[in-house]
């Protein structure tokens, strides 16, 4: 399966190097390579990665001087089912414009940057920690079916190359076609994403460790109810990464 994704990655890169020319796709002034994912190194200042201090369990980061840990008063008032909740960087400005465009008009270019982003961070964290599986947060298949492809699941499959942990993409499915969740309120979210997903009914789960992965977190809702199910199937410990974090 891998020297195939090699394959299609070498004829895409060799692809885009042939139909684009090597300018950074976000300012389209300075030189950036397929290689560097079309961004350049001026534009890359942009990205902010995430420090702590932060949540312990959703990540969300905070000013200041906290050098203990401490959870928010948002996950205080929720009912999670993931361990906790960490992202590479903070979704503005370019960030988001890349998963943005990456995600609806198929500017496939910017996985290359995506994944480096993610991979960065997330792959020094999960090495050697005993991680069963990545799950990438499913889409509908009616979602699936109009958007062409999961950016959730091209970018576990990078992560998992990055680490070695297996992605696993049959265990959840989603139930529901469930709205926007973009003009939904915290309390709405929850709501519209109860219930949203299963584990596949042959599937037995006993106790393994499981990483969810998404592209972006913003009230943690959708990896939330992810969670919850893989939770209810018999998966022990269950955390999630995404490539950024609204704050
Ligand atoms: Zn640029
Ligand atoms: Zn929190």
């Amino acid at each position: 399966m891998q020297s195939f994704g090699e394959t299609t990655r070498n004829w895409l890169e060799a692809g885009l190097g042939f139909l684009y020319p090597p300018v950074c796709q976000f300012c389209k002034t300075n030189q950036a390579t397929a290689k560097e994912g079309y961004i350049c190194s001026e534009c890359w200042t942009l990205v902010r990665f995430i420090r702590a201090p932060f949540c312990d369990r959703c990540g969300l980061p905070f000013e200041g001087d906290i050098t203990t840990t401490f959870v928010c008063t948002n996950c205080r008032d929720m009912d999670l089912h993931f361990s906790s909740a960490r992202s590479a960087v903070v979704a503005k400005t370019l960030v988001l414009e890349a998963i943005h465009r990456y995600k609806y008009s198929h500017s496939l270019w910017f996985e290359e940057f995506l994944a480096d982003l993610l991979i960065r961070e997330a792959a020094p964290a999960l090495r050697g920690q005993g991680w069963d599986f990545i799950v990438p947060v499913p889409l509908h298949p009616l979602k699936r079916r109009e958007r062409e492809f999961n950016q959730a699941e091209l970018l576990a499959n990078r992560l998992g190359a990055a680490t070695g942990i297996q992605v696993n993409t049959k265990l959840v499915q989603r139930t529901a076609a469930t709205l926007t969740q973009t003009r939904l309120s915290r309390e709405q979210r929850a709501t519209n994403m109860k219930d949203a997903f299963v584990v596949s009914k042959n599937v037995r789960l006993a106790g393994q460790k499981i990483v969810i992965l998404d592209d972006v977190f913003t009230t943690g809702a959708t990896t939330n109810a992810c969670a919850k199910a893989l939770r209810a199937a018999g998966a022990g410990d269950v955390c999630v990464w995404t490539v950024a974090r609204g704050i």
